[in-house]
């Protein structure tokens, strides 16, 4: 009987030691929510963390995955809601759309597929291993799609994350963490593997910046935090900002290119990195763009008057954006000029000149200049400069291959649509994966799991030639 109970002891400790091992017993400094008091804490759970994902099978990783997904789902109506009510940024429906479209359309663990090659010198095998801890600095306009997409990606690559979200959208990037985070204990996965301190700062940043047990950092916001990881010495990715140009010539279909421009640019109230933020068109289209535009119902034409009102309103006299509009329904923006529109309409359109400031500046608001050029080639040239080298997002509307081929050459941009609104380079209605971290300025384009690995080359000698 002894020798019974013996045994079940002996069995009792392996199975605690096991739970343990695998992560179901959250770590000492998270209470099982993923968020600590410090980003000494938090950086210590995930180290910890990291280690226990890397003992369970892939298998089980991409049943984590599943379970990120199958929360930012179940959760979807709570946190968009709660990203606008904080915020004050964006639209619902469309907060509803990005968290549909992060939570499916984010590659999970096929993402990093193993290459081989076999030959007479053997075999080898490449593989793309985890970086460790990612310290992922997140924006206040896509507090949750971000959020979504960067923790797929990152814990599908084998990483642990300690996310700095913007501090303006604490409560609702705070919920998502925990959110998510218990979907991974429940899940089987470990405690701290995503998280975050409670009081999200500058200063928190700056400390997950400088902390030596960070592998790598992301940084998705403005070309200031960009600059800041940059200059850290670790390996940085950087998603910053854009000002993309839409281009439309003569031998498009001026109506399709009109309600592709008023879809893409009103999405979300002009927030997203990717939207349309000036028209240029040439000028023998420009009158029927503007009208169809117009008969779409969603877009509001502007006369000079208003046009110049809401200039006044919107760019300050030190010609910056006022962050009062950001984000904002056009019906907010305009009721402050003294106009009050149908509640049907997404956005404001006017004829601006060349040099108008809201060409220039990154508005993210539904108020839309549109500029005439004499011909494509001053067309292309024009977008060129407004795109200011940030290498984010450019669109055409065209028939003519040769004119796209040559503004796409000329542009250089990251995302590249052609006959669509600017979402559909984001996997919304177009081809290819998501992503809510967009690395123009280090060049991993729409970042995956496998932006978020190291590379280890496997080589086995003179065996496994097969072939
Ligand atoms: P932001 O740059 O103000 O903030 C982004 C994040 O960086 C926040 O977490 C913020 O707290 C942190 N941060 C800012 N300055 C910092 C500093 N000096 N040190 C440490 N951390 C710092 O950007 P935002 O207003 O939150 O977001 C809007 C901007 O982000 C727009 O310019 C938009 O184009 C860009 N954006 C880019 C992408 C992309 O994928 N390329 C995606 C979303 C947003």
């Amino acid at each position: 009987m002894a020798g019974h109970e013996e045994l079940i002891s002996i069995l009792v400790k392996k199975v605690v030691e096991e739970i343990a091992r695998v992560g179901v017993t959250p770590h000492p400094a998270n209470n099982g929510n993923g968020l600590v008091d410090s980003v000494d804490q938090a950086v210590e759970a995930a180290v910890e963390a990291q280690k226990r994902l890397l003992a369970l099978s892939l298998q089980r990783r991409e049943e984590i995955i599943a379970a990120i997904r199958k929360a930012a789902l179940a959760n979807n109506e709570e946190l968009s809601a709660l990203a606008i009510r904080e915020t004050r940024l964006g639209r619902y429906e469309d907060k509803i759309r990005e968290n549909i479209l992060c939570a499916t359309k984010t590659p999970g663990t096929e993402d990093i597929q193993p290459e081989a090659k076999t030959g007479d010198g053997g075999l080898m095998l490449l593989e793309y291993a985890p970086v460790g801890v990612i310290g992922a600095l997140t924006p206040i306009t896509n507090p949750t799609g971000t959020i979504i997409n960067n923790a797929i990606s990152m814990v599908a690559a084998g990483n642990a994350v300690v996310f700095n979200p913007h501090p303006s959208a604490r409560e609702t990037s705070t919920r998502m963490l925990q959110v998510l985070h218990q979907a991974i204990v429940d899940a089987g996965g470990p405690a701290g593997l995503i998280g975050g301190v409670r009081e999200p700062s500058l200063d928190t940043a700056r400390q997950i910046i400088e902390h030596p047990k960070v592998n790598m950092l992301v940084a998705t916001g403005g070309r200031p935090v960009v600059n800041v990881v940059l200059r850290s010495g670790k390996k940085a990715i950087g998603a910053g900002a854009g000002n993309p140009p839409v281009l439309v010539d003569e031998t498009a279909n001026i109506r399709k290119a009109a309600q592709c421009i008023v879809d893409g640019a009103s999405i979300n109230n002009n927030i997203f990195c990717t939207c349309e933020k000036e028209v240029i068109v040439v000028d023998e289209v420009a009158e029927s763009l503007i009208k169809f535009m117009q008969e779409t119902g969603k877009a509001y034409r502007l006369n000079a008057e208003q046009a110049a009102k809401v200039t006044n309103l919107v760019v300050t006299p030190d010609r910056k954006i006022n962050p009062v509009y950001i984000g904002k329904d056009v019906q907010v923006i305009l009721a402050d000029i003294g106009l009050q529109i149908d509640e049907r309409y997404r956005l404001a359109v006017f004829e601006a000149a060349q040099d108008h400031p809201l060409v220039w500046l990154e508005q993210m608001m539904p108020i839309m200049p549109v500029v005439r050029v004499k011909d494509v080639q001053e067309g292309i040239r024009f977008a060129v400069e407004v795109e200011q080298g940030n290498r984010h997002t450019a669109i055409m509307h065209s028939t003519h291959v040769e004119h796209m081929t040559a503004f796409a050459r000329a542009v250089q941009t990251t995302i590249f649509v052609k006959n669509g609104p600017s979402y559909a380079g984001i996997g919304l209605g177009g081809e290819g994966h998501t992503a809510f971290t967009i690395a123009g300025p280090t060049g991993e384009g729409l970042t995956s799991a496998r932006t978020f690995t190291r590379q280890r080359r496997c080589t086995l000698v003179e065996s496994f030639r097969i072939i």
